[in-house]
């Protein structure tokens, strides 16, 4: 899932490749992502592309007052495409969402589009007037890269929920998800189920800068890359996160999950919980 500093990315490249161009023909593949209907989605079509936005995971385009705002959810995806053929897609065929054509002022038509892999469909599309009438906009916490270390503290004493959850939660904190929270409190050597209201002053200020320099060196490798490498450069700079069983670069033990029924994170023991292995739900039922 594209987290805050690929979300960057997207809107760094969009901001490059789209700005200043007019949106063409809009072609819907899968009418279920269209979360609102008025004005439809048609209402894009002619309009100048005049800017770009993020808020947490959500990625917007301006179009001239007109935003096309998406949240690409676990398994999607924005897919530049420079030469996209006339023919519109077949609906409900393969992973395409929504493709965007578009009219560059050198005369190019390139498109975007946005797919989703699998067959859980999350991936969300509005066409509004003001990305705070998105609900789950509204609802977001500030940005983790925009966060003070006083507001930052003053967020996660406000929740009694675990660190990893807190970390996690956009409406404490947007734009962290499962992998970078991962990476953030390895850093911190911190673990992930400890409680977040508990958290003394000394580990609140290591997990600042630890969630600063994971989030900035993130957004630095991935802003530049072309879309089609961002989950690639993604997945090389994670040092736990989906290394289960790999040896932790830090000190040399092995790294662990906790894996739930959709979902699993990664964490060093030696690093992160005093070389406490954590219950693994899965595992604990397996073998009872
Ligand atoms: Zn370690």
């Amino acid at each position: 899932m594209p987290e805050l500093p690929e979300i960057v990315a997207l809107e760094q490249f969009l901001a490059e490749h789209a700005v200043g161009a007019v949106v063409g023909r809009i072609d819907v593949a899968a009418l279920s992502v269209l979360k609102t209907f008025d004005p439809p989605v048609t209402a894009l079509s002619g309009r100048d592309v005049t800017g770009v936005g993020h808020w947490g995971k959500h990625l917007g385009l301006d179009c001239d007052g007109l935003w096309l705002i998406t949240h690409l959810s676990r398994a999607g995806w924005l897919r530049w495409i420079d030469e996209p053929g006339a023919a519109p897609p077949k609906p409900g065929k393969g992973p395409l969402a929504l493709r965007v054509h578009l009219f560059t002022p050198e005369g190019a038509t390139p498109a975007f589009d946005l797919t989703e892999a699998g067959t859980k469909k999350r991936l969300a599309v509005w066409i509004v007037a003001d990305p705070l009438s998105v609900p789950s906009i509204a609802r977001l916490g500030p940005d983790a890269m925009a966060v003070s270390e006083t507001e930052f503290a003053e967020l996660l004493h406000g929740t009694s929920q675990r660190v990893k959850n807190a970390l996690t939660d956009q409406t404490v904190l947007a734009g962290i998800g499962n992998a970078y929270s991962d990476e953030i409190l390895h850093t911190a050597k911190l673990s992930p189920f400890a409680n977040a209201s508990t958290l003394d002053a000394e580990q609140l200020a290591r997990l600042f800068s630890a969630m600063r320099a994971t989030l900035s060196d993130a957004i630095e490798r991935s802003v530049g890359e072309d879309a089609a490498r961002l989950k690639a450069e993604k997945r090389s700079g994670m040092r736990v996160h989906g290394r289960t069983g790999e040896t932790c670069p830090v000190c040399g033990d092995t790294v662990r999950e906790v894996a739930y029924a959709d979902k699993s994170f990664q964490y060093c023991p030696t690093c992160q919980t005093g070389g406490k292995i954590l219950a693994d739900r899965r595992m604990s039922r397996l073998l009872k």
